[in-house]
């Protein structure tokens, strides 16, 4: 089989030293657990914080160690009572062909509801992120206004269309027209912002909320949320979901200073991690499988094929290289 390893910890963004392809023995598994052979792979910009050593919510990768992540594989050979040839499961065993699992490492997922990618995005991970980050923190009502930066990423793309579902007036912020215009045709967005191309985001946000922003969903941090704050209205909310602007960079992210902002508008900013809700997993999942059985919830994946080609899959999210959830496909169902 096999694994990607962290073989050095990256200073700014990640290239061909920090990670190393080795080859390792598939172990055949014992009573009690399964053999998996690898589907889909995950890349998510978390992983880029858990290269370095400093701590977080989630401990720093292992130097040396397989990268883990979110997996979704096929059990090939089993000697578990609860899970037989030919299931599908999920797991965070990460960058590896095959992996031998105790039979409660991974759990079991519904083929039948969606395809299989899906419970690595719109109904795993990152859906479940933007339900609970927009609807406990963000908490639209009707007719307000949100604003989501990195609006056509994984997380983002399903903020906007719950945001819809609450009778919101949603505005994205992108890296590309082609992705605004997914954003607008496909989801209906009410308005979408090339951060790319525009000389004054400020201005155009301010052109594109005419009413002002009541949720700030950020995904990016930096100079786009900067632009965002300067919108607020009185007693906005700002779900804190991410900063991928930041992740690569080298020195301090300076910035405007906010206190003051969020005293004169009565704003509230609230940092979360998903594990935070991890008691209402169920209902989150519940949520999200109606909406996309209804109809009410589309989703677009970014699929790169072949196991060599994971760590650059990876570097495609820092350039914007994914519409919707970035996943890499190892092998057939
Ligand atoms: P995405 O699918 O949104 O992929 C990342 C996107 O970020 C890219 O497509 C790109 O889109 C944008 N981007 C990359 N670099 C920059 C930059 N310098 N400035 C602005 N935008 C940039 O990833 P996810 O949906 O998985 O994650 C989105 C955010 O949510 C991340 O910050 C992630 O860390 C965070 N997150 C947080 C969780 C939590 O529990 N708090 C859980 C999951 C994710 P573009 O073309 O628009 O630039």
């Amino acid at each position: 089989k096999q694994q990607i390893l962290l073989a050095e910890r990256p200073k700014g963004t990640p290239d061909e030293h920090t990670f190393q392809f080795v080859e390792a023995d598939i172990k055949q598994p014992e009573e009690g657990e399964v053999l998996i052979q690898t589907l889909y792979v995950s890349v998510d910009p978390y992983m880029r914080g858990r290269m370095i050593d400093a701590p977080s919510y989630v401990a720093p990768f292992e130097l040396n160690a397989v990268i883990d992540g979110g997996v979704i594989g096929k059990v090939i050979a089993s000697k578990s009572n609860q899970l037989e040839i030919g299931d599908i499961v999920i797991g965070g065993y990460g960058w590896q062909t095959h992996y031998t699992a105790s039979e409660d490492e991974v759990r079991k997922v519904d083929k039948e509801i969606a395809p299989i990618s899906t419970h690595l995005g719109i109904l795993g991970m990152t859906g479940l992120t933007a339900y609970f980050g927009l609807l406990d923190i963000g908490r639209p009502k009707e007719g307000e206004t949100v604003v989501i930066s990195g609006a056509a990423g994984a997380v983002g793309s399903v903020v906007g269309q719950i945001a819809k579902i609450k009778g919101a007036y949603v505005v994205g912020i992108a890296g590309s027209d082609e992705k605004n215009r997914y954003l607008s045709d496909e989801l209906q967005f009410d308005a979408t912002i090339n951060y790319k191309t525009t000389t004054n985001l400020a201005n155009d946000i301010a052109k594109a909320c005419p009413n002002g922003v009541d949720v700030y969903f950020d995904n990016v941090g930096g100079d786009i949320s900067d632009a965002v704050h300067a919108n607020l209205n009185k007693f906005a909310r700002i779900p804190v979901c991410g900063a991928i602007s930041s992740y690569n960079l080298e020195g301090e992210d300076i910035g405007p200073r906010i206190q003051t902002t969020l005293i004169k508008k009565s704003a509230l900013m609230q940092g979360f991690t998903l594990g935070d809700y991890a008691d209402r997993f169920p209902e989150g999942s519940k949520a999200l499988a109606q909406w996309l059985q209804q109809g009410k919830l589309q989703y677009q994946e970014t699929i790169k094929e072949g196991f060599e080609n994971i760590p650059d899959a990876f570097l495609d999210l820092f350039k914007g290289n994914n519409t919707g959830k970035l996943l890499v496909k190892i092998a057939e169902q």
